[in-house]
């Protein structure tokens, strides 16, 4: 039996995943499609990918549910397929880590719309859909609900209580920020600042707070709004940037970042507090598989990871010496 999420972070910090929306597209999936009926039609390439990431030593994977609420499964007619698409998805996560624990983290993305007045939803509609594919991940297994991506607190409060309602075991709220056009600072597109934010899904009962994507949210990014989440809560928090800006070549969209370019935010993610480090879009299982060495070296080399950065014992090496981990030395 494994710990439940909660309790092994209290231990040690936690590799999340990489990118699945620019995966799927390396698979062959067309820009438009609906990547989540694959959980359904063609398992199989979920699950190679999901697996890579397993391989590159992911301890969490989320689902591929990102657009899976019946909001959004309705745009491509699969709305009734809403159930079936979640469940396959937990069942695929799961089987990605051929039998090693891991933990399976079930997605809920934005619904894809305003809700009135500005929109054409209504909060019921939007309740009713998280509501049935918080149900949905949790019946199949998931060890945790992330609601990610969120711009909105008023969205976000929703798919929380969905998860509750659900019985989540654990709950993550992610929000995605964007740089300002000063480079100030970062907030969401709907004005929300990461204080704010992480207030916020203390007081409504999210267990994790979080951070992905966005606009110009690099490794040093993250690191200032861990910073910033920490200063106004103790809970865990999770973070997960983008490889970078997404650039347009060829008529694709690639992202700019390295694994090797990426990989040197790592260990100061750690010092800053993270507790669980993945990728957003355009990272790799080979992204995620430098993470992993860092975070291995980062953390048999100090006593204090994943502490909320409470007494960060002193560490370094004198000038001159070569650098050398098992000396206590950091990527
Ligand atoms: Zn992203």
């Amino acid at each position: 039996m494994k710990p439940p999420l909660l309790e092994v972070l209290k231990q040690r910090t936690l590799l999340g995943d990489g990118a699945m929306g620019t995966q799927l597209m390396l698979a062959g999936l067309e820009q438009g499609n609906c990547g989540e009926a694959w959980n359904l039609t063609h398992p199989e390439r979920v699950l190679a990918i999901q697996r890579r990431y397993a391989e590159a030593g992911s301890d969490c994977i989320l689902t591929n549910t990102f657009g899976g609420s019946r909001i959004m499964l309705n745009r491509h007619s699969n709305a009734d397929k809403a159930v079936a698409i979640n469940q396959a998805a937990v069942a695929i996560a799961r089987e990605a880590f051929n039998g090693r624990d891991g933990y399976v983290i079930g997605d809920i993305g934005p619904f894809g719309g305003l809700m009135e007045p500005y929109g054409d939803f209504t909060e019921s509609d939007v309740r009713t859909a998280f509501n049935e594919q918080a149900r949905a991940l949790v019946d199949a297994g998931a060890d945790a609900i992330i609601i990610e991506t969120q711009t909105s607190l008023e969205e976000l409060l929703l798919g929380i209580a969905a998860a509750q309602e659900a019985g989540a075991p654990c709950i993550i709220g992610s929000m995605a920020y964007d740089v300002t056009l000063d480079g100030s600072t970062f907030r969401t597109m709907m004005g929300v600042n990461p204080e704010r934010a992480a207030e916020f899904m203390q007081k409504h009962g999210a267990h994790i707070v979080a951070l992905n994507c966005g606009t110009g949210m690099d490794m040093e990014r993250a690191r200032q709004a861990v910073l910033r989440y920490r200063k106004v809560t103790d809970l865990p928090v999770m973070v997960q940037p983008n490889a970078g800006q997404p650039k347009l070549v060829a008529m694709k969209v690639v992202y700019d970042e390295t694994p090797e370019q990426m990989v040197t935010g790592v260990a100061p993610l750690l010092e800053a507090g993270a507790n669980i480090i993945g990728a957003c879009c355009g990272s790799t299982p080979e992204h995620i598989r430098a993470f992993r060495t860092a975070l291995d070296i980062y953390q048999t080399t100090s006593t204090s990871a994943g502490n909320g950065g409470a007494d960060p014992p002193v560490r370094g090496r004198p000038p001159g010496r070569p650098f050398d981990p098992t000396q206590g030395d950091r990527p």
